[in-house]
């Protein structure tokens, strides 16, 4: 139901500018906020100040004018309008005395004596109560203070009469002013701070970036064919690891581009070595006057069989080539193996009895195997081919077959020339031949156990050789007898063909 996610694709990031955005965000938000932070306590600071500056200016007035009793005086007490005046004047503000009637009886702007003023701090002051408005929108604050009747003692306010109220009105238009100043002094400083910030992570950015650049370097260099570069940069684990797979890489590389140079080479060496035989024999028989018929068929014989060797190297090498090649289409079927190897005796017996060697085949059990029919018939075929050609004369080929519930196994032995241990490892490789004469003379193309090795090994099989030099040679198969698809437990008997 929720199965469905929408995947966006974001295009990819640049490593240094997520660095600097980082450092930039670390470096840069915390200063932002411990201003805001400190900026709303200086302003609260400051009106808390101001507030307790007002409230204290008025209870003073307040306790003068309950001293003086200005309130009931008939003259006003010329140095507490003075001190009055001098108080409002000092905090930018008003102050207006209101008696007991609501009659303003004092006002520092002197525009509203004699006038009646019913406000609602007015009516709180009266009930004693003492207190200051503060209104951010219009900027000012309004604090009113009850004035009290002098008759009675000064210690009991509970008991004594109000008589006025003071009202204090100051405007808060300075303190705005002194914050304004102090953010902009603080904007100055964020700004100043920020581009420090950006040139260090422009610095530092670069700084933790240039091994990765260095590594693009290189590897900008083998990707242009410089295979002879070795990469280095240890300066971040994670580089150093990038490196040393990229040198496998480079090393693989550099393996397959050597050994496809000289299979190439050999290729080309093979091919020619029938064409010049070829041309020496055409060369001879141009030169020669009044040549015999007998001496041209027999030339002409020679010229055929070169002709056929080159059909035959091209064959193999097709073969090879296919069966090298990642994603071979095995054709699978359950396969007589006992018909199948009495059939490959069978082809090979006329070539086995022109040297007078004698072949037997020897089946413990009927065993039916899952194989490219095709293709495994040709690589047992190599085998007991060789077995025939390496062989001496009167020598004798034995090929067997058993199974048990697992694998099959074939073996091909011959009591022949053998091969010298120190070349046994090699004879699988493409065009290696322990005797190049005697392979030529015998038709041989130095790939056919290169053929045999890739057929068993896509079987998931092994090959195995054992022979010793002037006694003989036995190569043992060994395939599943029924394949299973990679990724399952065959994979265990596949890793072991590749030991
Ligand atoms: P070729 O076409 O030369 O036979 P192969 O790839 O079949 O090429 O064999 C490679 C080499 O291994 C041969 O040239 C030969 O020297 C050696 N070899 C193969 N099979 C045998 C064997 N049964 N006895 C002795 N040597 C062998």
């Amino acid at each position: 139901m929720f199965g469905k996610r929408i995947q966006l694709k974001l295009p990819p990031i640049r490593l240094r500018v997520l660095i600097m955005v980082l450092i930039l965000l670390v470096g840069f938000v915390p200063v932002i906020l411990k201003g805001a932070v400190l900026s709303n306590i200086y302003r609260q600071t400051l009106l808390d100040g101001r507030k307790n500056e007002i409230q204290n200016q008025s209870l003073i007035l307040s306790a003068r004018l309950t001293r003086s009793g200005y309130l009931r005086s008939a003259e006003r007490d010329a140095s507490l309008n003075a001190e009055m005046d001098a108080t409002a004047s000092a905090y930018n503000g008003r102050i207006l005395l209101i008696d007991q009637n609501y009659r303003v009886i004092r006002d520092s702007f002197q525009l509203a004596e004699g006038r009646y003023h019913v406000a609602p701090e007015v009516i709180r002051g009266f009930r004693g109560e003492n207190g200051l408005t503060y209104n951010a929108e219009q900027r000012y604050m309004i604090q009113t203070t009850p004035v009290y009747s002098r008759t009675l003692g000064e210690e009991e306010n509970s008991s004594r009469t109000v008589e006025g109220v003071l009202l204090f009105l100051a405007s808060t238009e300075a303190l705005r002013a002194q914050l304004r100043n102090a953010r902009n002094s603080q904007v100055i400083m964020d700004s100043v701070f920020f581009l420090l910030l950006l040139s260090l992570s422009i610095v530092v950015s670069g700084l933790i970036m240039r091994p990765f650049i260095e590594l693009r370097t290189s590897v900008g260099q083998v990707s242009n064919g410089d295979l002879n570069q070795s990469i280095s940069q240890n300066t971040y684990l994670i580089t150093k690891q990038l490196s040393d797979e990229l040198n496998t890489t480079i090393r693989r590389l550099r393996d397959a581009d050597q050994s496809r140079d000289e299979f190439v080479a050999n290729v080309s060496h093979e091919l020619k070595t029938p064409i010049t035989s070829i041309r020496v024999l055409a060369d001879s028989l141009m030169s020669m006057d009044d040549v015999p018929v007998e001496l041209y068929k027999e030339f002409m014989n020679d010229i055929s069989k070169e002709i056929d060797r080159e059909a035959k190297i091209i064959d193999d090498l097709l073969n090879l080539v296919k069966m090298d090649r990642s994603g071979v289409v095995l054709n699978r079927t359950s396969v007589d193996m006992n018909a199948m190897l009495e059939q490959i005796l069978k082809r090979l017996r006329p070539q086995a009895k022109l040297r007078n060697i004698e072949m037997t085949l020897e089946t413990v059990r009927d065993v039916k195997a899952d194989v490219d029919e095709v293709k495994f018939s040709l690589a047992i075929t190599n085998l007991v081919e060789n077995a025939i050609k390496y062989n001496v004369d009167g020598g004798w080929v034995h090929v067997s077959l058993d199974a048990d519930h697992q694998f099959c196994y074939i073996k091909v032995e011959d009591n022949g020339i053998g091969i010298p241990e120190d070349q046994q490892d090699n004879v699988f490789e493409r065009f290696y031949r322990v005797d190049k004469a005697r392979s030529r003379e015998t038709g041989g193309t130095g790939l056919g156990l290169a053929i045999t090795r890739n057929i068993i090994l896509l079987h998931q099989g092994i090959i195995r050789l054992t022979s010793k030099e002037g006694e003989g040679s036995s190569f043992l198969v060994r395939i599943p007898l029924v394949y299973i698809e990679k990724g399952s437990a065959a994979d265990l008997t596949a890793a072991e063909t590749t030991e």
